[in-house]
């Protein structure tokens, strides 16, 4: 078996949106990927750098896809914000300070940050920020 994969994705280990992110990322990319999971998403860059190496060197990874989420204890819930629009903005500018972080570290990968919210009806969202 070739020990090679299209990607790497980081995701919360909220398991609300494992199911949903899973999906999302296979419906997206052809090949597979790894999926190491922490508390908080990009939280933890140090977590990210050494997982995006060892991806890198051994599965020969082109992507990198990074997921924040909405209502995430590791930065205190959506009760830590005042509303949607706040909580929203601030996990797109953490996403973009990690996207810049391992872009500058890894040159050759492309990385998509995406932020996950309910909809509605509860639904689970995925919007591509920029
Ligand atoms: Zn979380």
């Amino acid at each position: 078996m070739k020990h090679q994969c299209q990607a790497l994705v980081i995701r919360c280990m909220d398991f609300r949106f494992r199911k949903a992110t899973i999906k999302f990322v296979e419906d997206k990319i052809k090949g597979d990927f790894d999926d190491p999971t922490q508390a908080g998403g990009v939280k933890n860059v140090d977590f990210i750098v050494e997982h995006v190496k060892i991806a890198k060197e051994n599965h020969k990874i082109q992507e990198v896809y990074l997921f924040n989420h909405q209502d995430c204890t590791a930065y205190g819930g959506s009760q830590n914000f005042k509303s949607f629009e706040e909580e929203r903005e601030f996990h797109r500018q953490v996403l973009n300070r990690a996207k810049a972080f391992i872009s500058y570290l890894f040159p050759g990968l492309k990385v998509y940050i995406f932020y996950v919210h309910f909809g509605p009806r509860e639904e689970i969202l995925f919007e591509e920020v920029e």
